[in-house]
């Protein structure tokens, strides 16, 4: 349904998206995940036409977005990073406005009235845009993408700016709309787009490194598992029995807490769950673990980790010699 191929925006010496190509199929919810500035937003304007490409395709049902733009236009539902809301209409006025501007063919008041049931607008709906919640805004902006029922919707950063309980309806009403639509959204946070997406390609600085099934990336990022753990115990033998225990690729000194413990940052290699093994390693030394806490993965780290593993991958197929990652680079 969505296909990209080769895609390149430079803007002057940055190349903002880097040879990307990947494709949606018909009714699947798709996470475009990246940091900031990775190349969400370039890409998904590119995708629907709001921006021309440097070279590469863009394809909609077939339809090239430059090639014929107003065919494809028609089969996309698009709610940009800015939606472009005009803030003294009432949300009726709006969407009627952008009704005719798509040349809608629909039964006007029935199919308006409908996208407001599904986004939850219908109490505001003869209110003024301007005096609706950032919450409210962000679903006009979603229900204008609705407008003419699209085949395929594609949402940049839908969540970002909401309370965590806008972002748990958003997020509901994304899954709805999957059940009818071929979905693509893009973001920066990682649950997000595990919560609602099927697949999820990763990219970074302009470049993909990622398209796989959810469950795939996030046996990665599981995997990578890090643990700050309060020992009670000598600092030295501590550490050499963090350091040389297996299932851990590394261990650091944090500093003195409570109790005469030491705090220390523990990494489990991937895949392995270190937290009973290294229980039961510090109760057979006499050095009790008085304190344990998840750290969070940051992105950064994850994308290091599939990096490290795509060329691992490479590796074994004997593309290229050696060019991992290395620990150093990740710690900086
Ligand atoms: P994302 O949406 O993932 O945060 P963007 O697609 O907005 O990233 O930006 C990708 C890169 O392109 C960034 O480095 C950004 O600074 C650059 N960029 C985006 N738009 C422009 C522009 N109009 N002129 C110059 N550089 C731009
Ligand atoms: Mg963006």
């Amino acid at each position: 349904m969505i296909k990209i191929e080769n895609l390149v925006k430079t803007y002057g010496d940055i190349r903002a998206v880097d040879n990307i190509s990947f494709e949606v199929n018909e009714g699947e919810i798709v996470g475009f995940l990246g940091p900031n500035g990775a190349g969400k937003s370039t890409t998904m304007n590119m995708l629907t036409g709001y921006l021309s490409s440097t070279s590469g395709k863009a394809m909609i049902d077939g339809i090239d977005i430059l090639e014929n733009p107003l065919e494809a236009k028609k089969r996309i539902g698009f709610l940009p990073e800015q939606p472009p809301l005009y803030l003294d209409m009432t949300v009726e006025e709006y969407l009627n406005f952008i009704y005719d501007l798509k040349g809608c063919k629909l039964n006007r008041r029935k199919h308006l009235l409908e996208i407001c049931e599904v986004v939850r607008i219908t109490e505001v709906y003869k209110r003024i845009i301007r005096n609706l919640s950032k919450g409210y805004r962000q679903r006009v902006g979603i229900a204008q993408a609705l407008v003419g029922n699209p085949k395929v919707i594609i949402f940049d950063e839908p969540t970002v700016g909401l309370d965590p309980k806008q972002i748990v309806e958003i997020r509901n009403l994304i899954r709805t709309l999957g059940k009818n639509h071929t979905v693509i959204l893009s973001t920066h946070i990682l649950p997000e787009v595990s919560a609602v997406c099927e697949r999820i390609v990763v990219i970074n600085k302009g470049k993909l490194i990622a398209n796989e099934k959810t469950e795939d990336i996030a046996s990665v990022v599981e995997g990578f598992r890090r643990l700050c753990v309060k020992i009670v115990g000598p600092r030295d033998e501590v550490l050499s029995l963090l350091k040389n225990k297996e299932g851990i690729a590394y261990a650091e000194y944090l500093g003195e807490r409570d109790g005469g413990s030491c705090a220390y940052l523990v990494e489990s290699r991937p895949g392995v769950d270190i937290r009973r093994p290294l229980f039961f390693a510090l109760a057979e030394h006499g050095f009790p673990m008085i304190g344990e806490e998840t750290m969070g993965t940051n992105l950064e780290d994850i994308f290091l980790a599939l990096l490290e593993r795509n060329d691992e991958r490479k590796k074994k197929r004997g593309v290229i010699k050696s060019n991992v990652v290395s620990r150093s680079v990740r710690q900086d």
